[in-house]
């Protein structure tokens, strides 16, 4: 057979590359969320008198009948079963993955958890239904003093073991890459160990984890009525835990109920210094100007956004923030805010979903049920929140190379045992996962 050429670029492809491949998959459905197949979220959610580029767009960046080269633990090649079938006596049985018309999809993103963290709130939520109320409870030293306490308490393999429960539910469900909070401790020692807990989870589990700190999560008991004080101890803990390479992002919770956008902007000023990049915990509860701060700090996301007003969405849109929207904690709240969907599609906002794991507001380990409750309780889109687990969660956290099937991202890929893609966002409760592969390596 001669040379072939690949069906996007018309770039020549040779039969000695064809051949050398590490693994291949074929026979494959792909939904590559990548825009040299056609993905275009952005027109997809046009209205129909806009001009007729949208005709080019492709659902999904949807490709059929199709193959993948892995090589060296990145996607280094795209293409049709009929290109790589002459070549397929040059691989082992055991380097060949047949998926007979099954969905291939890029590795799941979680992009907003706090899922290290010690104690059990279970106890909360039992007394809230039997008619405590908040005020109750935290006089009883519950909310999230009891979480604080507990992570303090927690030596580091204890925390591990708790935390690693909740990370096994994520990858069963394929999580190929998550996010990690710090924001229990509220002390050096603390958010530290937090932090080296998550490094070492990722490690020991072969998945990718961006740590990110949150000192400036809530004010901890010691620093009460001294906000200013404790934020000074927050700018003065950066340096020092990015020094030991804890720390890929900074995150605030910036609300009536925790910071300011002042004090915010000095953890944000710190974090310039380092080269590091900023996100915030936004617009949840009420509009202090937490969108329109990590907009001016560049910011990866900005995440939460229920009362974002049109004037922030511009910022963000121009800064190019990714919207990250936290359906668990809107349902565990039961909160009636929808976040402005229509203006962030309007404004071409990159939309990402995640569980925001954490043990007051969002007890849960379900990326899958997150997709689903963005799609019934925000109205977004199958097509919506599977990109927003994969390509726009990746953005979120400034990973360049993961979040979708393009030659030269990594091989993270989870292979599903489903009619269409929309079943993901469709199905409760059911896990259709066939096949996991992690930087080219297929977990087992
Ligand atoms: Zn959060």
């Amino acid at each position: 057979m001669t040379n072939t050429t690949n069906p996007t670029d018309q770039t020549p492809i040779n039969n000695s590359t064809l051949t050398s491949f590490d693994h291949i998959i074929i026979n494959a459905n792909l939904a590559t969320f990548s825009a040299l197949y056609g993905f275009d979220i952005y027109s997809a959610n046009q209205s129909s008198d806009q001009n007729n580029n949208q005709n080019e767009s492709t659902p999904y960046g949807q490709l059929g009948n199709a193959a993948i080269g892995i090589k060296d633990g990145k996607i280094a090649w795209v293409g049709t079963h009929e290109q790589i079938k002459p070549h397929l006596t040059h691989y082992k049985s055991d380097q060949i993955k047949d998926v007979d018309g099954n969905w291939v999809m890029p590795g799941l993103i979680d992009c907003h958890t706090h899922i290290v963290y010690g104690g059990n709130r279970s106890n909360e939520f039992e007394a809230r239904l039997q008619g405590a109320s908040y005020q109750d409870i935290a006089a009883q030293g519950g909310g999230i003093v009891s979480t604080v306490s507990a992570t303090r308490a927690s030596n580091e393999e204890e925390l591990f073991a708790q935390s690693e429960k909740r990370l096994l539910a994520l990858i069963k469900e394929g999580v190929t890459s998550v996010e990690i909070k710090s924001g229990y401790g509220l002390d050096l020692e603390t958010e530290r160990k937090m932090l080296k807990v998550a490094r070492a989870l990722g490690d020991k589990h072969n998945i990718h984890v961006s740590t990110t700190y949150l000192a400036a999560h809530a004010l901890p008991p010691e620093y009460k009525d001294r906000a200013d004080d404790y934020i000074e101890q927050v700018c003065q803990w950066l340096p020092i835990l990015h020094s030991e390479g804890l720390v890929d992002a900074v995150d605030g919770f910036c609300e009536n109920i925790a910071f300011t956008a002042e004090q915010i902007k000095r953890v944000f000023e710190v974090a310039r210094s380092l080269d590091l990049p900023v996100k915030l915990h936004s617009e949840q509860l009420s509009n202090i100007g937490a969108s329109a701060l990590v907009a001016a700090y560049q910011g990866l996301s900005s995440d939460h956004l229920e009362h974002l007003v049109e004037n922030d969405i511009k910022k963000m849109a121009a800064s190019n923030t990714v919207a990250v929207l936290l359906p668990g904690a809107f349902y565990t709240l039961r909160d009636i805010k929808l976040p402005p969907i229509e203006e962030l599609r309007k404004h071409q906002v990159p939309i990402a979903v995640s569980t925001d794991c954490n043990p007051g507001t969002s007890p849960l380990t379900s990326l899958l049920l997150a997709m689903n409750m963005g799609c019934t309780l925000f109205y977004l889109t199958p097509e919506e929140v599977l990109a927003g687990a994969t390509v726009h969660a990746a953005q979120a956290l400034g990973l360049a190379k993961k979040g979708k099937i393009e030659v030269g991202y990594d091989a993270d890929l989870v292979l599903w045992d489903i009619a269409r893609p929309a079943d993901l966002a469709y199905q409760m409760g059911l896990n259709p996962i066939a096949g996991v592969m992690v930087q080219g390596q297929w977990h087992t």
